[in-house]
């Protein structure tokens, strides 16, 4: 039959919006801190829907929001910095604390 065919693409963009709502929706009983003026969508933080804005419309959105968008994002990029530097020197201790047993068991 021919009209399997014709519904199969249409259906698997159906599926595949319906997993992104699931992902990305509020929970039914939670109400929603705060919703996108361009999409209506329902976000939790003032936060997540700055980096909604900023990410999913950038063209409509206006000046201060692109900022505070760019603003977000650097303090994320910072956030990470911050974490991979601890990440390093907790690497760097413990390497230098092996190092440091090993010569004390071997002088001892
Ligand atoms: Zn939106």
């Amino acid at each position: 039959m021919n009209t399997n065919t014709n519904t199969l693409p249409a259906r698997t963009e159906a599926y595949a919006e319906q997993v992104t709502d699931v992902e990305y929706d509020v929970p039914v009983d939670e109400t929603p801190t705060t919703r996108c003026p361009y999409c209506d969508r329902p976000l939790r933080t003032e936060r997540l829907a700055t980096f909604h804005v900023g990410v999913r419309h950038p063209d409509e959105c206006s000046e201060a929001e692109r900022e505070r968008f760019d603003e977000e994002r650097d303090d994320e990029e910072f956030d990470l910095f911050t974490f991979h530097l601890k990440a390093a020197v907790s690497v760097f201790l413990v390497y230098f604390m092996f190092t440091f047993i090993y010569g004390l068991v071997w002088a001892g």
